[in-house]
C-alpha cells in the first residue's frame, strides 16, 4: 500500500476539525474544543468571524486577481491605513511571513547598496529566533534543525546569544548592513527582548549606520495589547516584517518600512504574483476594523491580565508541572516542569489546544476576541491537566 499522498513534514494530531466559531472548533464527530493555538497566533479574531467572512464573501463576488501589473484598490487602502498606525511610510504585500522576512532582508541589503556600500550585507541575528523556512530565513534563524540537509547556508547571517548586548557589539563589522530581532521570540520560547536592550540596539544602529528590522509577524497586530510589540519599548524599526494576525487566517504578510530604509527598492528590484491579492486585502483590511476599533487593544490587555494571573495562580498550585510563566499579552507561554509535550496532551485531553515551543514551552495564543468568561474556562482545563499530571507517575525532564 502507498504512504500518505502528502510530504510527511509534519507529525499531525489525529484530530480533524469541521468548523469553528470564535475560540471553540469543533470536530466532524461533534467534539468542542477550545482553540488557545489559534493556528500560532493566525486566527487574530477567532474563527468565523462575521465581519471578516462578510468581506471576504463580498469581494469573493467581485474580483479575485488582478496581478500586480495594475491598481489594487485595496492594496493603497491598506498600505495607508498601517503607515498611518505605524512607524512606516511604506508597505510591500505578501503571502505569508517568511516572504515578508525576505522582502525586509533585501530592502536593507538594497538600501546599503544603494548607499554606495553593495559590501554590507551581514544581517545580525539572535540564538532562539524563527524567521521562517525559505532559504534565507533558515540561515536568518541560524537553527541547525531546519538548516541540516539543505545545501550550504545562505550568506550574510551573523547570529549572537539572546539579550547579549556585548556580543552584538562584537558582531557588528563594515560588512553589516542590519540587525533582526523579534520582540518576542514566538517559537525560541516566548522570550521577550527588554525595553532597555531595544534601546541599546537602536542607539547601536544609529552609530553604525545599521537598520533595524523587526520581525513582528507573531507578536504583532495586538498579539501583546499594542498594535505592535515594539511600542512598549518606545523604539521604532527601520523596517518590520508582519504576517500571521494581520490577515486572520487568510494568507497575509506585509514588510513595512521608512521611506528612507525602502529607498533603495526601485521598479523591478522585488515583486511577487499573489501579494497584495483583492481577496486578502479585502479581509486585511475587516481585521485591522476591528483590532484599530477604540477599545478593542485594551480589551486585549484585560482579558490578557485575567489570564496571566490565573497562570501564575496554577504555577503556584503546581510547582511539579509548571517552572515559569512568560511572554506578554495574549502570548503567553508556560515552562514546563515535565514535558512539554505531555503538558501539550493533557491539555488536549481537556479539550483545549496550544501550541509547543523550544525551551520546554506551551505557547498559549488565544484569539483576541477571547473574553474574560472564557479565558477563565481555558485556565480551568489547564488545571484539570496540570492537577492529572501531578497524580499520574510521568517523568520529569532532568
Ligand atoms: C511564523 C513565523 C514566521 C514565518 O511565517 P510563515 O508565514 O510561516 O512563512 C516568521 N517569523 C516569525 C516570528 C514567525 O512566528
Amino acid at each position: 500500500m502507498a504512504g500518505p499522498a502528502l510530504f510527511e513534514t509534519y507529525n499531525r494530531v489525529p484530530l480533524r476539525f469541521e468548523r469553528g466559531e470564535g475560540v471553540w472548533l469543533t470536530t466532524e464527530t461533534g467534539d468542542r474544543y477550545m482553540d488557545f493555538a489559534a493556528g500560532i497566533a493566525v486566527n487574530s479574531l477567532g474563527h468565523a468571524h462575521p465581519h471578516l467572512v462578510a468581506a471576504l464573501k463580498d469581494q469573493a463576488d467581485k474580483l479575485w486577481h488582478l496581478s500586480n501589473l495594475y491598481d489594487v484598490p485595496g492594496q493603497e487602502k491598506l498600505a495607508r491605513r498601517l503607515t498611518e498606525a505605524t512607524f512606516a511610510d511604506k508597505v510591500f504585500f505578501t503571502n505569508s511571513g517568511a516572504e515578508a522576512l525576505e522582502c525586509a532582508i533585501k530592502t536593507a541589503r538594497r538600501y546599503q547598496f544603494s548607499k554606495g556600500r553593495p559590501d554590507r550585507f551581514h544581517v545580525i541575528t539572535f540564538e532562539g529566533a524563527f524567521h521562517g523556512r525559505t532559504l534565507a530565513t533558515i540561515a536568518a534563524g541560524g537553527q541547525a534543525k531546519y538548516l541540516e540537509g539543505f545545501g550550504p547556508k545562505v550568506q550574510g547571517f551573523d547570529q549572537v546569544p539572546f539579550g547579549d548586548l556585548e556580543a552584538v557589539k562584537a558582531a557588528i563589522t563594515e560588512a553589516t548592513a542590519a540587525i533582526l530581532m523579534e520582540p518576542v521570540q514566538g517559537e525560541g520560547g516566548l522570550r521577550r527582548v527588554s525595553n532597555e536592550f531595544m534601546r541599546a540596539v537602536r542607539e547601536l544602529c544609529d552609530e553604525h549606520g545599521l537598520l533595524l528590522i523587526l520581525d513582528e509577524v507573531q507578536c504583532g497586530v495586538g498579539r501583546t495589547g499594542k498594535f505592535f510589540a515594539h511600542e512598549w519599548s518606545g523604539v521604532t524599526p527601520d523596517i518590520m516584517a508582519v504576517a500571521k494576525g494581520i490577515g486572520g487566517g487568510f494568507p497575509l504578510g506585509a514588510c513595512l518600512a521608512t521611506e528612507e530604509a525602502a529607498g533603495g527598492m526601485k521598479p523591478g528590484t522585488h515583486g511577487t504574483t499573489y501579494g497584495g491579492n483583492p481577496l486578502a486585502m479585502a479581509v486585511g483590511n475587516a481585521v485591522l476594523d476591528v483590532v484599530l476599533a477604540e477599545g478593542f487593544l485594551e480589551h486585549v490587555r484585560d482579558v490578557a491580565l485575567v489570564f496571566r494571573q490565573g497562570l501564575e495562580g496554577l504555577k503556584d498550585r503546581f510547582p511539579d508541572v509548571i517552572e515559569e510563566i512568560r511572554g506578554d499579552g495574549l502570548m503567553l507561554g508556560i515552562k514546563a516542569k515535565v514535558m512539554n509535550t505531555d503538558l501539550l496532551m493533557a491539555m488536549r485531553d481537556e479539550r483545549l489546544l496550544a501550541v509547543g515551543a523550544g525551551d520546554n514551552v506551551i505557547r498559549l495564543l488565544p484569539p483576541l476576541v477571547v473574553t474574560a468568561a472564557e479565558a477563565r474556562e481555558g485556565l480551568a482545563r489547564i488545571e484539570r491537566a496540570a492537577e492529572k499530571l501531578t497524580k499520574s507517575d510521568l517523568k520529569k525532564t532532568a
